[in-house]
């Protein structure tokens, strides 16, 4: 037995020289990358941190279609850099992905607004013909090109919810001298009417509604809010979600480390972003239809539209803060004027198709 199996084993051996000869041919198709990837949403977030179409659910489709060749590993906030410092920490290479949103860095460069939300913006369907067909993603990249970085999007919430307040809103002087937390561009057209807008990170909002030091507070959509407890705070659920009407997550990557990565790596990484987009945005629709039923039934919520007149006024003041940006920045006046055009056309399409449907069809 010993003798007769010899010869096989020494075949191998020789296989196993012939592959070591050809190494540095198979080097760079063979190499193995190791990459860090932070978010701004705490360890355990679903939809962020945890859950179909999270960051964890996208290292995990990259690691297993690429037979491990690109390995990516997730860091909640405040486990390698805080929450908002994700930015920086790709541009200088410190990580190479940063899983948060766009807008988080307006104040870098405002036009990365559009690439997350734009109040009165596109639904889910539109925002994605923008991105992925309509020059969006090619702009986003030309705005991050000065800070050496390219993005793409990789997860959607749908329309948030406008948000919580403990009083009905009848008219617009509703909204003077509101305390509300709402972050944002949403924040700034609040504020042209009279709301004294606060900034709070997720986890002091509930707190903050509960002993009254705010009247009213946006955060996401129904499972999420659920989950912070908001509806124990306050009973007026404004659906309209007219701020955010289809959030997109970014994939924020160094453009050196990008480079690097082999084009079957970067198709990986592209495919299952564009994956992690619909199904994250699956699974909202799931959760929040679960979530608004138990809110309406069980948990006493008022859930309404704004009045007309108050949704009007959000528009006007909407208009007027996104023309001072566009003023002020060529790069986002181009960013803009692709979108609105873009917008344009998909609502004419849209009234006629999805709304059409919804409206006169789906009874
Ligand atoms: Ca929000």
């Amino acid at each position: 037995m010993t003798t007769s199996s010899f010869p096989a084993r020494r075949g191998v051996l020789k296989a196993g020289i012939a592959g070591a000869l050809s190494v540095p041919v198979l080097a760079s198709a063979q190499s193995t990358f190791n990459w860090k990837m932070t978010s701004a949403y705490p360890k355990g977030s679903p939809f962020y941190m945890d859950g179909p179409g999270s960051a964890t659910d996208l290292a995990k489709r990259i690691r297993e279609m690429s037979g491990g060749k690109l390995n990516i590993q997730v860091f909640g906030a405040g486990e390698l850099i805080p929450a908002f410092e994700g930015f920086d920490a790709v541009r200088a290479g410190t990580v190479e992905m940063n899983h948060a949103n766009s807008y988080f860095w307006t104040g870098k460069t405002f036009a990365a607004q559009y690439f997350t939300a734009v109040p009165f913006g596109l639904n889910f369907q539109g925002v994605n013909g923008w991105l992925y067909d309509g020059g969006g993603i090619e702009l986003w990249n030309e705005v991050y090109a000065p800070f050496g970085m390219v993005a793409m999007p990789c997860g959607n919430t749908g329309v948030q919810m406008t948000g919580w307040f403990k009083k009905e809103i009848k008219t617009v002087a509703d909204l003077k001298g509101l305390k509300m937390r709402i972050p944002g561009l949403a924040g700034k057209v609040y504020a042209s009417l009279g709301v004294d807008v606060k900034v709070l990170p997720g986890g002091e909002i509930f707190p903050a509604l509960e002993r009254g030091v705010i009247d009213a507070a946006e955060f996401v959509g129904p499972f999420q809010d659920r989950r912070l407890g908001l509806h124990k705070a306050a009973k007026n659920y404004y659906t309209t979600g007219w701020h955010e009407s289809a959030t997109v997550s970014e994939l924020l990557i160094n453009k050196a480390a990008w480079a690097k990565l082999p084009k079957e790596l970067q198709a990986i990484v592209e495919n299952a972003a564009a994956a992690c987009n619909v199904i994250s945005e699956g699974w909202c629709q799931k959760h929040n239809s679960e979530a608004m039923e138990d809110l309406i039934k069980n948990q006493g919520v008022i859930a309404r539209p704004l009045p007309d007149a108050v949704i009007a006024a959000l528009r006007t003041e909407t208009t007027k803060v996104l023309a001072e940006a566009v003023a002020k920045d060529a790069m986002t006046k181009k960013v803009h004027d692709s979108y609105m055009a873009f917008k344009a056309k998909y609502d004419r399409w849209s009234e006629v198709s999805e709304e059409a449907y919804h409206l006169k069809v789906r009874g």
